[in-house]
Parts: C-alpha cells; sequence; structure tokens
C-alpha cells in the first residue's frame, strides 16, 4: 500500500533500496570465503531448569566476526543468506559443529546437554539437508546425534509447503526433539500446536518484556503454560533480564528459562567450561 514514505522524493527511496541490495549483495558474496577463513563461530546460549537452576540445555547461535567489518549480527546476514539461498549451507556448517563438539564430549567422558539448532524454512526445500541428518539418526544413532534438537519458528513453519513438512515429522519420528520457536509471535500459534507434535515450545521474548508491565500479556502467558502442559509440552520462556521476569516465570510453572538473567550466548570454550563447573 501506499504510505507517505513512498511519496517522497524519488531519490529517498532509490538510495534506501541501494543500499539494503548493495548489503545483501556483499553478504552473500563473502559468505563462502567467511566460512573458509572460519569467521564463522557457534555461540552458545545455556538454558536453565526453573526447578533445579542447573543448566539444562543450550541453544547454538551462529556469530559472524568479519575479517575486515568485524561483528555482523545474525539478525542482518540470516535474512540476507536466506535471499540468496546460502542459509541451508550455514545451518548444515552449525549442525556439523554441534555433532562435533558432542562428540568430543562422549570421547572424553566429559558432560554434555542437549544442544539445538536453528532450521530456516528454506532447509525443507534442500532435500539433502534434512535427508542427510535424518539418515545420520537412523543409521545407529550414535549418542551425540540424539542430543542435537531443531527449532523453527511458527512464521518458517508456515512458508513451508505440505509435502516438505513432512521431514520435520521425520526428524522427530527419528528420536530429534522439535522445539516450535518464538511462540506467540506468528499469525498461526495455535493451528501450529493443532497440526504439528511439537516437545518443547519457547515463548517469545516479546511476552517476558511485558511481565509486571502489562496485566493482559501476563494472563496470556499463565494460559500458555497451562495449554501446552494439557498437551504434554515443555516450555522455554526467552529472553529474561530481570529477577521479577524469572520469579513471575516460576511461579507459574514455566520449566525452562533462556535468557541473559542467567546466561548470555558464549563461545564454546566458555560454555564447556560451565559444563565442567557442574552448572
Ligand atoms: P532465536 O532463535 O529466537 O534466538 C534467540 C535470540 O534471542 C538470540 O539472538 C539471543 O541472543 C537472544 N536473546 C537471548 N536471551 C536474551 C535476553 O535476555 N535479552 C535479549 N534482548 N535477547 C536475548 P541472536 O543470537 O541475535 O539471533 C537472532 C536470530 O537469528 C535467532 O533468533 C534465529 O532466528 C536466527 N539465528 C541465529 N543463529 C542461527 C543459525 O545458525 N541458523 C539460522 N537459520 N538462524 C539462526
Ligand atoms: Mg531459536
Ligand atoms: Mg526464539
Ligand atoms: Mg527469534
Amino acid at each position: 500500500y501506499i504510505t507517505d514514505e513512498y511519496l517522497k522524493p524519488y531519490t529517498v527511496f532509490k538510495n534506501n533500496m541501494q543500499d539494503t541490495y548493495v548489503d545483501e549483495m556483499e553478504i552473500c558474496s563473502e559468505f563462502e570465503d567467511g566460512i573458509a577463513k572460519r569467521e564463522f563461530q557457534v555461540f552458545y546460549q545455556p538454558v536453565v531448569d526453573v526447578k533445579t537452576g542447573k543448566i539444562a540445555s543450550a541453544e547454538a547461535l551462529v556469530r559472524w566476526f568479519h575479517e575486515t567489518k568485524g561483528f555482523i549480527s545474525p539478525g542482518q546476514f540470516i535474512p540476507a543468506l536466506e535471499k540468496g539461498g546460502y542459509i541451508s549451507e550455514l545451518d548444515r556448517y552449525m549442525v556439523r559443529k554441534v555433532i562435533e563438539c558432542l562428540e568430543q564430549r562422549r570421547k572424553e567422558s566429559r558432560p554434555a546437554v542437549p544442544v539445538s539448532v536453528n532450521l530456516s524454512w528454506m532447509d525443507f526445500y534442500d532435500e539433502n539437508m534434512l535427508e542427510w541428518i535424518v539418515s545420520g539418526l537412523q543409521c545407529g544413532g550414535k549418542e551425540e546425534e540424539k542430543m542435537i534438537r531443531f527449532e523453527i519458528t511458527e512464521t518458517s513453519l508456515a512458508a513451508i509447503g505440505e509435502n516438505h513438512t513432512r521431514m520435520l515429522m521425520r526428524l522427530r519420528e527419528n528420536g530429534a526433539k522439535i522445539l516450535l520457536d518464538d511462540f506467540g509471535s506468528g499469525y498461526s500459534s495455535f493451528g501450529m500446536l493443532q497440526d504439528y507434535d511439537f516437545d518443547i515450545l519457547k515463548i517469545d521474548i516479546s511476552f517476558v518484556r511485558n511481565i509486571g508491565v502489562n496485566k493482559k500479556t501476563e494472563s496470556i502467558l499463565r494460559a500458555i503454560i497451562d495449554m501446552a502442559h494439557q498437551l504434554g509440552i515443555r516450555l522455554v520462556a526467552e529472553g529474561a533480564e530481570t529477577e521479577e521476569q524469572v520469579a513471575f516465570l516460576r511461579e507459574n510453572g514455566c520449566d525452562y528459562i533462556q535468557g541473559y538473567y542467567y546466561y548470555k550466548p558464549m563461545p564454546q570454550a566458555e560454555f564447556l567450561q560451565l559444563l565442567e563447573e557442574g552448572k
């Protein structure tokens, strides 16, 4: 639709377009080089069990430390890599790195927890990628492979054609836990719960931010927690930063918390150190 924004002089519009275009082109054209130069790192953010305060699992989050441009945030390059068709290569890289890490832990008999990797809707159109994971799970199903979990947002799921969502269920049938990410932020949250089976639901950060601010949000949160439990699904609250938010989530029966209140995403070595310390 036409807004005032688009009625501004043509040059403004054109410049905006060009900036994004060039950035995205640059991101895509430098992606493979970045992989080769090991500029991409897996960061881990611990997920804490509300009852015990101990680390129950973690989420793998990609970080790009570009040789000349410095840190580029995932919020910027993930959408660009999706548009350019490179995201599956990145996600495959993440899965491989996480499996490597878990394998090492097993070989050295060191403590480990399950780790979830984010999937893009595009991964479902790259048959090879998910087939590769499923066959890994099927043949033998090594310990470390069973510890890999997958996160998908409801928005992503809505973008996948019916034929391709079968792959998600195949992952689950073969023992991988599936997490519904950013729950409540999309347009079909309840439809997703009705149509698919999930193991864990991740409550979107926008709800958590409103704890202590908006009474309506608090009621919605209680209802989400109750509903998930009735469906036999456990919950992770994303983005808890304050004592008040954590107290509310604990009192209302949320199972796990992932947020700066406990831990920020961190390099692998730091994360493994926490596990060594029995955190
Ligand atoms: P997400 O999967 O919802 O990940 C959670 C995001 O919330 C992460 O942002 C994390 O750093 C941030 N977060 C966690 N706790 C807090 C908190 O207490 N306060 C605040 N303000 N933020 C918190 P990050 O790492 O910037 O990632 C952004 C998004 O990029 C992710 O959202 C995910 O959708 C995507 N992403 C990240 N890594 C990958 C990847 O390897 N593959 C794919 N396909 N997507 C990825
Ligand atoms: Mg996620
Ligand atoms: Mg999320
Ligand atoms: Mg998100």
